[in-house]
């Protein structure tokens, strides 16, 4: 392979690459992993300098991770397995909520019945119950 034949190769990456990265969903997509991660800031933040402190308030611990459950010598730290559960139960809660306001802020689009037809002979848009092209004149069925 010569530099010259490289140099095309990399060109045609390069191009095919610029085409992947400016689909629309591509972007979208982008922006949803950086506004979930922002978002996911918030909400760990929420669970443990909000709520685990009314948990402590109410059970009298800092949270559930002191909780061990004994067999033997063998310990369970069941305390990890609630705090995730808890953490993943108020993620997915708060998601809910966000997603369910975005629902009603975004307006439905309703697709509008089509009343209009494409002329076979000059491809005009004709009214959906035109027999005859205003246009070109042919007979439509
Ligand atoms: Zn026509």
């Amino acid at each position: 392979m010569d530099f010259e034949d490289g140099k095309k190769k990399a060109g045609g990456f390069i191009k095919e690459f610029k085409e992947f990265a400016m689909k629309g969903s591509v972007i979208d997509l982008a922006v949803g992993v950086v506004i979930g991660g922002a978002f996911g800031a918030i909400v760990s933040s929420l669970v443990s300098d909000i709520i685990m402190p009314f948990v402590s308030l109410l059970v009298g611990k800092e949270d559930f991770s002191s909780i061990v459950f004994k067999i033997g010598d063998t310990n369970f730290p069941v305390g990890n397995l609630i705090n995730a559960i808890f953490q993943f139960l108020i993620i997915s809660f708060s998601l809910f909520i966000v997603i369910r306001q975005l629902n009603k802020l975004t307006p439905k689009k309703e697709e509008a019945p089509a009343t209009t037809k494409k002329c076979k002979y000059c491809l005009s848009e004709v009214p959906l119950e035109a027999t005859r092209c205003p246009f070109c004149t042919s007979e439509l069925e």
